[in-house]
């Protein structure tokens, strides 16, 4: 089951998206896109609960 997360989506003015069959992988792309371009640091859970499954 593939899940995607859009950056847009958490009201973020930004093209960062991505997709992929491991949640291991998402959290760990996804948290470190937020933090290096919007200074932000979001939880596993918070990164689980913005996945939507394409
Ligand atoms: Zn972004």
């Amino acid at each position: 089951m593939v899940k995607e997360i859009v950056c847009r989506d958490a009201g973020y003015d930004c093209d960062f998206e991505i997709r992929s069959e491991s949640e291991d992988e998402m959290i760990r792309y996804v948290k470190e896109h937020v933090q290096n371009v919007h200074g932000v640091g979001m939880s596993s859970d918070d990164i689980r609960g913005a996945m939507k499954t394409v």
